[in-house]
């Protein structure tokens, strides 16, 4: 197996590197501000018009670019049966 110079198996002892100190709470809720997740981008559909993700089947009236691609889903009743 072909170990390039710098690699961390090439380290004497075959051990991978160790943080020296553990990270502060601040250094870690500083870093954590950050990572929030955003709203998603939402396009209307361009049959019935409602918000839906991009490059995805609209999942109220199952039309993609133009064409049914798949049924939606119709609510059965209980007392139908
Ligand atoms: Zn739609």
């Amino acid at each position: 197996m072909f170990l390039k110079k710098d690699s961390i198996l090439s380290v004497p002892g075959g051990k991978m590197a160790v943080p020296k100190r553990r990270k502060s709470k601040s250094k870690v809720r500083t870093k954590r501000a950050h990572q929030a997740i955003g709203t998603p981008n939402l396009v209307p559909c361009s049959n019935c018009r409602s918000f839906i993700l991009p490059h995805k089947v609209c999942p109220v009236c199952g039309f993609y670019k133009g064409k049914l691609e798949l049924a939606p889903k119709i609510k059965e009743s209980k007392s139908e049966e």
